[in-house]
């Protein structure tokens, strides 16, 4: 009786303790605040690194214990960070990528095709453009079933030096010809930033590959661009870097932004790559962005891709990327993976019945 008595006493020293401390902590904010103010006024930087070691000094030294040293320094730290993110322009405390920032899906509008709408879209083509006659018989396939998003590799980035580098401008030039053929959209991949603006000429959708996630002056001279940007998951990318990286583009000016999901590595050999599916639902829930499947990539075989397509939509993707070849045997690039023009066909039909996806009219 006695004993409980002792410690609901301390305890409730405790909780005064408490109050007090928050009374002081916050009392702290305020003052935080206000020196933010008043350097802002003064244009001087707000992080101060001499200021906070000469803060962590003293704390030391008055430090009367039962605390060590360590604790106390690593306690303040933390309260020195968050006063200065108190400080912090609101743009770093919400990405504008965030659904913190902009709650509402965005629709990206490549020319009058909308992106990220109840509609679920399909982007199809070659691994690489190989030669205007094999994108041709591609693109009417895809036409076919209303796709009109053609991708196609003119500059390829490959692991090795002595594989197929693509075809480059040369590339761009076949499929806007075959594009326009057939009235798709053109959607390729740009490796160097002073190419983007070369081949706003030929392409409707910039592709910034998942080799390229984190070149970020690629990202910027994405951000710049007029064309909305298709950016794919690095390799070894967290979820929070690969937003990141969408926020160089949409930071640079350019909100026209799809996120795609195309598999990252892991220890698994059966797979190319291991799809993250959960990054799908993650990604429609931090962010406002239209976010993709590449099923292609991701699985690196064939045989899995229609479930793992059906997987990507009943997890909320907006649309999926898949390669198309008319003969993969032969393809120039990734012949495993590649499906023929019957293959495609039967797997459009299949996919119909498990979300409404986009149909164009040529
Ligand atoms: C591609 O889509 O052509 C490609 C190279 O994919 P990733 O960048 O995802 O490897
Ligand atoms: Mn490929």
């Amino acid at each position: 009786m006695k004993m409980s008595h002792e410690l609901d006493r301390l305890r409730q020293e405790v909780d005064e303790v408490n109050v007090k401390l928050l009374e002081l902590l916050s009392k702290r904010a305020e003052l935080a605040q206000a020196i933010g103010e008043v350097k802002k006024a003064q244009g001087i930087h707000r992080f101060d690194p001499e200021r906070e070691r000469d803060m962590l000094n003293w704390v030391s030294e008055a430090n009367p214990g039962p605390f060590d040293d360590k604790t106390i320094r690593h306690l303040f730290k933390q309260i020195f960070k968050a006063s200065l993110d108190l400080q912090q322009e609101d743009h770093k405390k919400a990405l504008l990528v965030s659904r913190k920032r902009k709650p509402e899906d965005t629709v990206v509008h490549v020319g009058d095709l909308p992106v990220g709408n109840e509609q679920k879209t399909v982007i199809a083509g070659p691994c690489s453009v190989e030669s205007e006659e094999q994108v041709r018989e591609v693109a009417q396939a895809l036409s076919k079933q209303g796709v009109a998003l053609l991708r196609g590799g003119a500059f390829k980035p490959r692991t090795s030096p002595y594989d197929f580098q693509g075809l480059g401008v040369e590339g761009l030039r076949i499929l806007r010809r075959v594009a326009d053929e057939f009235g798709m959209k053109v959607i390729s991949e740009i490796v160097n930033p002073s190419d983007i603006e070369k081949a706003e000429q030929y392409i409707d959708v910039v592709q910034i590959g998942a080799r390229n996630m984190q070149n970020f002056e690629l990202l910027k001279a994405a951000g710049s661009s007029q064309l909305p940007v298709f950016l794919k998951r690095g390799m070894s990318a967290t979820v929070e870097e690969f937003l990141f990286a969408a926020e160089y583009i949409v930071s640079g000016g350019n909100d026209q932004v799809m996120l795609c999901e195309r598999g990252i590595r892991t220890y698994e050999k059966w797979t190319r790559n291991t799809l993250d599916i959960s990054a799908v639902p993650l990604l429609k829930q931090e962010s406002h962005l239209p976010v993709f499947v590449d099923i292609t990539h991701s699985t690196g075989r064939r045989d899995i891709q229609l479930p793992v397509a059906k997987a990507a939509l009943a997890a909320g993707a907006d649309g999926l990327m898949l390669e198309v070849h008319p003969d993969p045997a032969v393809a120039l690039s990734d012949a495993n993976q590649q499906i023929n023009i019957p293959q495609f066909e039967a797997f459009m039909d299949e996919i119909r019945q498990h979300g409404r996806i986009q149909r164009s009219e040529p």
